[in-house]
């Protein structure tokens, strides 16, 4: 058996008792070994970093927490949940602890690759509310910081940083998803403002968002031209414009948390371009990086699911622990979570080195949707009939979370690359599989 990584068995003696070691544990005992020769330590500025967090955390979280306490479950959703992450931001801002990766004259550390992921894992271990702003804080804001004229950036990111808008990113349209060079909302110049038509969807938030930052097309011959990368270009688009029709959609959670967004005839404004025409697909590729590098704090977050769930399991169905096949599962979950984790340092590792981070970061992807979804599942066994109990019953269980993850998590193997199309690039690039043997 293998500890944790903070030196603790997960699972405790249950897991000890489990006599079969499967194919996939004696493969990470081998890998283990390999790494166990890399140095782990952190540098004295980045240890310093990680330290000042948690003494932050420390004197702020309980008594937020206290003041902004989820009385019932009904608060969890809809207004009053965005209030409590907007106070939240607001609290995290005072202390430049909100946008840490951005540059110190817009309240930021100019936090380094590795510092970001120490924030992912420590706000994972403390268990810490959402952000009002989490899409425009780690990957509009720096795109409006990287490509804005100056006039942009004072009009637009104190918007991000103070939480005084809700912000949403508007890529995928019913034929752009994976493929999304092939979008075809159109935004055609006109005068002092773009006329803009389509429709997108899918954008998370938009319902509740005042900007969201889309990617329009203005040049529509560039398909038909057989370059469908040209001719995209990126606006900052008010939600509020006339023309502009949002529509949510109920997903198989129950909630309504993305959305459809129709344009008929919408005047943006020219200085709402981000970025010269055309320059669209750098913007979103720069976009799309910020969001790939964030899997290790996801994967922080599954380590903490664990655990938690392995806490709720000791009260609520402690039979289940005592059974060798759950114990099983348990020990391999963790570490396979184990092995995310460190498929994600290695990617850090080529960042700071200034090397492509890839294959590793498919991989982590790859990786980290599998175990999101299978996570979900353990923790609905585990609980036994509690598990299944949805928000909104007396006898729910940490408010419903475990069932709603079980929906929810189908998403990970679509969102941010869907699990095909990352394995088409594995195929192509590490492996160099030949064509005919991709999924295509
Ligand atoms: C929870 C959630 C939140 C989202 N939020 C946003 C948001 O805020 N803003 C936004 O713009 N978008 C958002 N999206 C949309 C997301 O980016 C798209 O769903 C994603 O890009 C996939 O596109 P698609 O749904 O059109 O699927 P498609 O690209 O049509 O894929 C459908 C299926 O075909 C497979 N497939 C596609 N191409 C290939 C290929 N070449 N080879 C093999 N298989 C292939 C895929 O793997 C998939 O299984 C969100 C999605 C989810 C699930």
């Amino acid at each position: 058996m293998l500890a944790g990584h903070n030196g603790a068995d997960p699972v405790g003696s249950v897991a000890r008792r489990t006599h079969h070691i499967p194919d996939w544990s004696t493969e990470c005992i081998r890998l283990s070994a390999t790494i166990s020769a890399v140095d782990f330590a952190l540098a004295p500025e980045d240890q310093a970093f990680g330290d000042e967090l948690r003494a932050w955390l420390d004197s702020h979280l309980p008594a937020f927490l206290e003041k902004e306490a989820i009385d019932d479950d009904a608060q969890l959703s809809g207004e009053r949940s965005q209030k409590r992450r907007q106070a939240w931001q607001r609290l995290l801002n005072e202390g430049k602890w909100a946008a840490i990766h951005w540059p110190k004259e817009y309240n930021g550390r100019a936090a380094t690759a590795m510092q970001r992921v120490i924030y992912s894992e420590v706000m994972a271990e403390y268990r810490t509310p959402g952000m009002f702003n989490a899409n425009g804080i780690w990957q509009i804001g720096p795109m409006i910081i990287a490509w804005g004229t100056d006039d942009q950036k004072r009009r637009w990111l104190p918007s991000i940083l103070e939480a005084r808008d809700h912000w949403c990113q508007g890529f995928s349209e019913p034929n752009a998803g994976n493929d999304l060079a092939n979008l075809r909302t159109t935004a055609i110049l006109d005068g002092d403002h773009y006329v803009v038509n389509g429709q997108k969807i899918w954008i998370s938030t938009a319902h509740l968002a005042k900007w969201g930052l889309f990617l329009l097309r203005t040049d529509p011959t560039a398909i038909e031209r057989g370059a469908k990368h040209e001719g995209i270009t990126a606006f900052i688009i008010d939600l509020e414009t006339e023309g502009i029709i949002r529509r949510p959609i109920r997903d198989m959670a129950g909630e309504e948390m993305f959305n459809e967004v129709f344009f008929t005839d919408a005047h943006i404004p020219v200085d709402c371009r981000l970025g010269g025409e055309g320059e669209g697909w750098m913007v979103a590729m720069g976009t799309l990086g910020h969001e790939r590098v964030g899997i290790a704090g996801q994967v922080s977050i599954l380590s903490a699911d664990l655990r938690a769930m392995i806490e709720a399991a000791r009260t609520l169905n402690p039979d289940a622990l005592r059974d060798p096949l759950m114990a099983d599962r348990l020990a391999k979950a963790w570490t396979e979570i184990e092995l995310a984790r460190l498929l994600s340092l290695r990617a850090l590792s080529r960042v700071i080195k200034g090397e492509k981070p890839w294959p590793e970061v498919q991989f982590a992807k790859l990786q980290w949707s599998y175990l999101a979804q299978s996570l979900a599942e353990l923790a609905v066994d585990l609980l036994g009939t509690s598990g299944v109990l949805a928000r909104g019953g007396p006898d729910t269980v940490d408010r419903g979370k475990w069932t709603r993850l079980y929906s929810f998590q189908r998403y990970s193997t679509i969102g941010g690359g869907s699990t095909e199309v990352q394995k088409n690039i594995i195929a192509d690039r590490a492996i160099k599989l030949p064509g005919q043997a991709r999924l295509s």
